[in-house]
């Protein structure tokens, strides 16, 4: 398992996200990274890292669409928004 969060060498955190569907990669697989949004497969190389600043704060977990993501457990992809937890 590879950590989806590192730092730059300017020491400015950034975040694993699935380059097939744009949210945050969970876990890293090897060799290769599973995309559970679109089924598919890619390369750890080609995870994208991107700033964490600039990743925006609902920026979902790929790998929620398996488990579902919401309280009535959805399990169809990307089926709603990500807007539950965010406001206490
Ligand atoms: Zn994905």
């Amino acid at each position: 398992m590879f950590n989806t969060e590192r730092k730059n060498e300017k020491g400015e955190s950034e975040i694993a996200i699935c380059p097939l569907c744009g949210l945050r990669v969970e876990f890293i697989g090897a060799p290769m990274v599973r995309c559970y949004s679109t089924g598919e497969t890619y390369e750890r190389t080609n995870v994208r890292w991107i700033k964490k600043s600039k990743v925006p704060i609902e920026t979902g977990y790929d790998v929620e669409n398996i488990r579902g993501n919401d309280s009535v457990h959805d399990f169809l992809p990307n089926a709603h928004k990500q807007v539950d937890e965010i406001e206490a």
